[in-house]
């Protein structure tokens, strides 16, 4: 391939709104132009790329018995209100929705468990017929809240979708474990630094779930592991030995105390002369669910946050936010800062973390503005609470499983992967006969790689001030041959002859041929990060080329006849 043939066009400028690595490098180099906010157009280096990772995707799925197939990116609104998904997706302003000539209400497809469940129930009759494993790689819509980072959180970006449909809990887990394979050696071939994370189920629900995650600085999710045991989780879904708290001892009677202008948990301390530790801080949320919206209090040991994920999934609510200053006065008949489980009117539920339950002698709130209450008993001067994990772990904590500290590091979240169960069959009457003779539902996983972010962030991770550093195999050219002065005949020469060998050798190269001065060429070509550079410049004459690993930038004078067996060897490092 000639470069001067190829739509190669680098940018001085980088785009105004580009945060991130990638975004500025691939928007440098050519590779995509915005076309709308979170909407890109890939151009051929873009694509080229995106093709090597989506073939690399179909080997490995392929190899664990999971078949292709290509499904509507047109979605009718029945499908997700059969499924109940319909209200949470528009509540959460995630789905792009649209209206036919008949006024047809129809969606832009976010993901496809509606459509591949109700394919699956139409073909799939019988136990004998178990399991299958349908995956596509296809455009996805969400209308995200923040488009941003060029193809890391886009509104139309490409995802390998899969879902697998199993007889019984025991087939799922194979087809799980299948997928986490197939997920390992994907991300291993893409040449990428990744970690796998147990994650939150969120809004597609199920119970077993697991992110791969690309470890990068800009990564948007923070991730908790404990080096010493292999744990690891997303910090929405991990937990930790909570740290120590004083002993609260034996319950003594609630003493009401005056404390002006005293709001806050630091206040507080300084005011009682007591640790956060000894302390429940109660928290107002505002919870909504399809049919009702709810002012909800959290009682959370004062000296740890609340994890707003977790308190989500307790509640089983679409959305959540703090409450504001009228509903909380409105709520506890207080101002804010005075919140309390004591006196707490009944319509407002209480919800209370692990770490407070079983405390004595706490210091909280009372709904009285300017009062706290020391020596408060749950159960005994208020309500007993609903207790659940509600807390977020942090880093320096110990690991659930108690065997060392949890150490923080940030990721790009490239894969995941759920055991669904029957939610979805359930939901939509999806089932099968099973081998008793019954109609029973299809027990479903499903797995999603996102296939354009997966391409930005090996640049996140594979990159130096020059430009873009991209593994070989997912590089649109593993190798780049550049004639500096096309004008010599001699450089000419030897670089059409090193190009057709390469290619030969089965090599993805490319021929920079373009009537550029060498500066240019260098600075393109180090932008564009193909992997390995071969130069043909002045000493072309005596068959002496200068032969650069990218990476690092590891240059050395080779002879020509050298080329192919080091750039195999190059490539092979
Ligand atoms: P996120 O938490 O980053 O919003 P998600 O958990 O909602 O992602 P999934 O529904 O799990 O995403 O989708 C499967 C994969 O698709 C993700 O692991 C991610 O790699 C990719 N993906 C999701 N949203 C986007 C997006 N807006 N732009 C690019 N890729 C995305
Ligand atoms: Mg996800």
């Amino acid at each position: 391939m000639r470069l001067s043939q190829l739509l190669v066009v680098t940018l001085r400028e980088d785009p105004a709104d580009a945060e991130v690595v990638s975004h500025r490098l691939l928007a440098r180099g050519g590779y995509i132009v915005k076309t709308a906010a979170g909407v890109y157009t890939y151009g051929p280096l873009m694509w080229r790329t995106l093709r090597k990772l989506s073939q690399i995707v179909r080997e490995e799925l392929d190899r664990e018995g999971a078949q292709e197939v290509m499904m509507p990116i047109l979605q009718p609104k029945e499908l997700w209100t059969s499924s109940g998904r319909w209200d949470r997706y528009v509540n959460d302003g995630i789905l792009f929705t649209l209206k036919d000539r008949k006024q047809t209400e129809l969606c832009l497809g976010p993901t496809h468990e509606e459509v591949i469940t109700d394919f699956v129930d139409t073909l799939v009759t019988s136990y004998k017929q178990l399991p299958v494993n349908l995956y596509q790689i296809q455009d996805k819509f969400r209308d995200e809240i923040r488009p941003r980072f060029g193809l890391m959180r886009g509104r139309e970006f490409i995802m390998m979708d899969a879902y697998s449909f199993d007889a019984d809990q025991k087939g799922l887990d194979a087809a799980y474990a299948r997928m986490d394979r197939a997920y390992r050696r994907i991300f291993e071939r893409c040449g990428l630094k990744f970690r796998v994370v147990q994650a939150d189920a969120g809004a597609i629900g199920g119970s077993g779930s697991e992110e791969f995650m690309v470890l990068a600085d800009t990564g948007e999710d923070t991730i908790l592991y404990c080096a010493e045991s292999g744990y690891a989780a997303n910090v929405e879904k991990a937990t930790s030995v909570a740290p120590a708290a004083p002993e609260g001892g034996p319950a003594r009677p609630m003493a009401k105390h005056a404390t002006p202008e005293i709001r806050s948990v630091q206040q507080l301390e300084e005011f009682f002369r007591l640790p956060a530790a000894a302390m429940a801080k109660t928290v107002l949320y505002k919870a909504v669910w399809h049919d009702r919206e709810e002012v909800v209090a959290v009682l959370m040991r004062g000296d740890l946050e609340i994890n707003e994920v977790k308190l989500a999934n307790a509640l089983n609510c679409l959305s959540l936010k703090l409450a504001d200053e009228a509903s909380i006065r409105a709520a506890t008949g207080a101002e804010v800062g005075f919140a309390g489980p004591v006196n707490l009117g009944v319509k407002v539920r209480l919800l209370a973390d692990l770490t407070v339950q079983g405390r004595t002698n706490l210091l909280t709130g009372c709904n009285e503005t300017g009062f706290h209450c020391l020596d408060v008993n749950l159960g005994r001067d208020c309500r007993m609470p609903e207790f659940h994990d509600l807390r977020t772990a942090r880093a320096g904590e110990t690991s659930p499983d108690g065997k060392g500290p949890l150490r923080q590091a940030r990721g790009i979240e490239v894969g995941h992967i759920f055991k669904l169960g029957t939610k979805y069959s359930t939901a939509m009457g999806a089932t099968f006969m099973a081998e008793n003779g019954k109609p029973q539902p299809f027990v479903m996983g499903c797995y999603g790689i996102g296939v354009s972010r997966t391409a930005a962030a090996a640049i996140e991770q594979n990159h130096d001030e020059k430009g873009m550093v991209w593994p070989a195999a997912i590089a649109p050219f593993v190798v780049a041959v550049a004639i500096l002065d096309i004008k010599r005949e001699a450089q000419s020469k030897l670089g059409e002859d090193l190009h057709g060998r390469l290619q030969a050798a089965g090599l993805d190269v490319c021929l920079d041929d373009r009537p550029l001065s060498p500066g240019a060429k260098f600075k393109d070509l180090d932008l564009l990060g193909f992997p390995v550079q071969v130069i043909v410049g002045r000493r072309a004459e005596e068959g002496v080329v200068e032969f650069v690993v990218r990476r690092g930038s590891v240059k050395s004078e080779i002879p020509a006849a050298d080329v192919v067996a080091r750039v195999q060897e190059a490539l092979r490092g």
